[in-house]
């Protein structure tokens, strides 16, 4: 068979992923399995690997957490190197990527919080469920967060399990979560904390939330916490009653909501309160966050009028949005990457060769965790599948670490990850706790760069 001159015949496959979140690194699983690869360098922005399962999945949740064992097996191959704490389109460029690997599989996840869009919305105490988030995991870029001294009430706007895992934070009992990974200082703000009430907005019935069942069982299962829920919410429409008869996980949660409708306080020192069926329109000041304006989204005959909770502090957990990366084509309305069974799509629809996408950026923010694996392994066959056709590198190519040295990139290798992991191990051994997780990026760097263990 004649040979396309067009394709160059490599002795020697290289990739690299972009981002070690779940995405990532059951992409490189996937690539590895097809032993096509002589190396794969995967680059993480942070000094950490595991995305948001070392920085989104709640602390009080150590078994989630440790699905991060099964995501570190590909760092057991020789080829296979970890350069965390390096930032792709700031430190490195896309396309010095796509001239030094033959595939380069992007896998960024999403960054911030989608907004609401009503005023009053930037008052300070108003802030994205993911700045809260990266706060208490301990990310080394989260915001410095002080909970406002007054703070008596919160409102969490969403009706997912962002919302229901802030809400459990906020109320839980501190003494179990000095047990958890949480960084101490989250520990203590938290354990200073005044605050008794959190009330959960969402704008539909609890037929067409996006809880699931577990996290719903695991807040009305709180010590010390009454959940308040008002039997007028509970009310099914037409459209709940569909949801209900075709979804078993929405009749579970209607059944459970119902129930605490009809719970009697127990006069527990702090409540969760869920207002369904009630959308934000205003946040009021002046100044900081004192309150928040509800109007509500049906008609259910009982009158319901627009309310306003008084709370001094409001978090919107109404879904992550994705960021561009420079050098990669980006949909700003949905936040993800435009692609075509993960290959990743010109503005003119063409293929561009050589670049992937995976995870929350490929589909947006939807899924457990495992639904990433399908999606990268979906993505992995599109490279195994396209690896022969590929175009060749620039004779030029220059390997990427004398990028990174040259700009003096503090790359943070697996070694190092593994060094910094024995720290927060023993941590919080020490204290009785989980691995402790440190958060600053400095300590990080002292801690790795320590010789004597
Ligand atoms: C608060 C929260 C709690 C959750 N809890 C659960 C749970 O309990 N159970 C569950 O099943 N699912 C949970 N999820 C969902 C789960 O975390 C996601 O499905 C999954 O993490 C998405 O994987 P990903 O790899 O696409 O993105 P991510 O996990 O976000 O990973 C993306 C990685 O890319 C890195 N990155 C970003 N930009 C760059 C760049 N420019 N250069 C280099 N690296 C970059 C990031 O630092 C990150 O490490 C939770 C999600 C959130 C937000």
């Amino acid at each position: 068979m004649a040979t396309d001159p067009a394709v160059v015949q490599h002795d020697s496959r290289s990739a690299a992923v972009v981002g070690a979140g779940p995405a990532g690194l059951y992409a490189l699983a996937a690539l590895l399995k097809g032993d096509a690869f002589d190396s794969v360098d995967v680059f993480e922005a942070a000094p950490a690997p595991y995305g948001l399962v070392r920085y989104g999945v709640a602390p009080d949740h150590p078994k989630t957490r440790n699905i991060s064992r099964v995501l570190a097996r590909g760092f057991e191959h020789a080829h296979v190197r970890f350069l965390g704490n390096v930032t792709v389109g700031r430190d490195v460029a896309v396309d010095d990527l796509r001239a030094a690997y033959d595939a380069v599989v992007v896998a960024t996840g999403m960054l911030g919080d989608r907004r609401l869009g009503v005023p009053g919305e930037d008052l300070d105490g108003s802030l994205g469920a993911s700045e809260l988030v990266a706060w208490y995991t301990g990310h080394p870029e989260a915001p410095a967060i002080e909970l406002p001294d007054e703070l008596r009430a919160a409102a969490v706007i969403g009706a997912g399990n962002v919302a229901l895992d802030v809400a459990r934070i906020l109320t839980k009992d501190p003494a179990t979560l000095r047990r958890t990974s949480m960084p101490r200082h989250v520990v203590d703000a938290l354990t200073a904390s005044t605050l008794t009430d959190v009330h959960i907005v969402a704008r539909r019935g609890p037929a067409q939330a996006k809880f699931t069942s577990p996290e719903l069982h695991e807040i009305g299962n709180l010590d010390d916490i009454d959940l308040v829920v008002d039997p007028a919410d509970t009310v099914l429409d037409a459209d709940d009653q569909q949801a209900v008869a075709d979804d078993r996980r929405s009749r579970v949660i209607t059944d459970l909501v119902h129930e605490w409708s009809e719970r009697e306080p127990r006069g527990a020192p702090r409540r969760i309160r869920l207002h369904f069926w009630s959308r934000p329109v205003r946040f009021t000041g002046p100044g900081h966050v004192r309150g928040i304006d509800l109007e509500p989204t049906r008609d259910d005959g009982t009158g319901r009028a627009s309310s306003s909770l008084p709370v001094e502090m409001v978090v919107r957990a109404i879904g992550y949005h994705g960021q561009a990366i420079p050098g990669v084509p980006f949909d700003g309305a949905t936040g993800t990457v435009p692609a075509h069974d993960g290959r990743v799509l010109d503005d003119d629809g063409s293929v561009i060769p050589g670049l992937y996408v995976t995870g929350w950026l490929r589909r947006g923010p939807t899924g457990v965790i495992a639904t990433n694996r399908g999606d990268a392994n979906e993505v992995a066959a599109s490279v195994l599948a396209d690896l022969e056709t590929l175009p060749a590198h620039a004779p030029e190519r220059r390997p990427v670490d004398d990028l990174l040295a040259e700009r003096d990139v503090r790359v943070v290798s697996w070694d190092d990850w593994l060094r910094l992991e024995a720290h927060e191990k023993a941590e919080g051994e020490a204290v009785g706790a989980d691995p402790i997780v440190v958060h600053d990026l400095k300590t990080v760097l002292e801690v790795i760069e320590r010789r004597d263990g």
